[in-house]
C-alpha cells in the first residue's frame, strides 16, 4: 500500500461517515433516483435549479461505502455550478473511471481523485458511477422540461 492508497482510502471513508449535502429539497427541486442493483446501492438526489445553474443539491442514499461517498463528494463538486460546467466534470470522472490513463483535469474533480483507485475493482465502477449517472439524467430533465426517469445501472 502507498501513501497515496492509504490518503485516498481516508479520504472515501471520510465522505462515507460525514457525508455532505445530506437530506431532501422541497418540490419544486427536482428528485431522482438511481439504482446499482449488482450492489444493491441507492440514491435520491434533489437538484435546485436556477438560470442554467445548481444552487442546491441534497442526497439519501443506502448501499456501498464507494456509492455513497461518490454520491458525497458529487455535491461539493456541482453545487453553484453552472450545468455546462457538471457536466464537464462528470465526462471527466467518467474517463478515469473507465478509461486508462489519469484525468485530463484533476483539479475540476476534487475529492473525487481519491475513487481512482477503484477501478482495480471492475465490480465496484458501478458504485462510483451511480450517483453520477443519476444527475445526468436528471440534468437532461432540466434541460428538456421533462419529469426525471429512474436510473439503473446495468
Ligand atoms: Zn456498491
Amino acid at each position: 500500500m502507498s501513501v497515496t492508497d492509504d490518503l485516498y482510502r481516508e479520504i472515501i471513508l471520510d465522505h462515507f461517515r460525514q457525508q455532505r449535502n445530506r437530506g431532501k429539497l422541497p418540490a419544486p427541486a427536482l428528485e431522482i433516483q438511481g439504482v446499482n442493483p449488482l450492489c444493491g446501492d441507492e440514491v435520491t438526489l434533489y437538484l435546485e435549479e436556477k438560470s442554467g445553474q445548481i444552487t442546491d443539491v441534497k442526497i439519501q442514499t443506502r448501499g456501498c461505502s464507494i456509492s455513497q461517498a461518490s454520491a458525497s463528494m458529487l455535491t461539493e463538486v456541482i453545487k453553484g455550478k453552472k450545468i455546462e460546467e457538471i457536466e464537464k466534470a462528470a465526462a471527466v470522472f467518467k474517463d478515469m473511471m473507465l478509461k486508462n490513463g489519469t484525468p485530463s483535469n484533476e483539479e475540476i474533480l476534487g475529492d473525487l481523485i481519491s475513487l481512482e483507485g477503484v477501478k482495480k475493482y471492475p465490480v465496484r465502477i458501478k458504485c462510483a458511477l451511480l450517483a453520477w449517472n443519476t444527475l445526468l439524467e436528471g440534468l437532461k430533465a432540466i434541460k428538456e422540461k421533462k419529469p426525471a426517469k429512474p436510473v439503473v445501472m446495468e
